[in-house]
């Protein structure tokens, strides 16, 4: 697969490379665009017919911020907030993050700034299972 339908541009925040994970079953596909920086995400469902790709169902959500938590010696992917989150959930990611030995990081979408903010780590930071590779 090209790196160029890997990634797309937000639609929010603008970055260049919101991630896409796609799957197919039969003659219907699935693409989950999602902004690693906001967490603005887009749900598209196509079916196909021949070469002729129709959109069936497609949702967009805004983004509140997007993180990552790897756990030592495992692998997780990206997730996005879809609402603000609570002190609560943001207590314990930056816990995971900073006390716990996990990796990853933590970004909010600053609703008056209209800009993400990083919190914790680097959204573009690489970390293998197994390894002390540096974020
Ligand atoms: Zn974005």
């Amino acid at each position: 697969m090209q790196l160029r339908e890997m990634s797309e541009q937000c639609g929010q925040c603008g970055f260049s490379n919101a991630r896409i994970d796609t799957e197919a079953w039969g003659q219907f596909s699935s693409r989950r665009i999602m902004c690693p920086i906001c967490g603005w995400t887009v749900y598209e469902e196509h079916r196909w017919d021949g070469d002729l790709q129709i959109l069936t169902k497609r949702t967009e959500a805004r983004g509140f911020g997007a993180y990552r938590v790897v756990p030592p010696g495992a692998y997780t992917g990206y997730n996005a907030f879809h609402a603000e989150p609570s002190k609560e959930v943001l207590d314990e990611i930056m816990a995971l993050l900073t006390t716990k030995g996990w990796k990853g990081y933590l970004t909010l979408w600053d609703v008056r700034q209209n800009t993400s903010r990083l919190l914790l780590g680097h959204p573009l930071g690489k970390f293998s299972s197994g390894t002390t590779n540096q974020a």
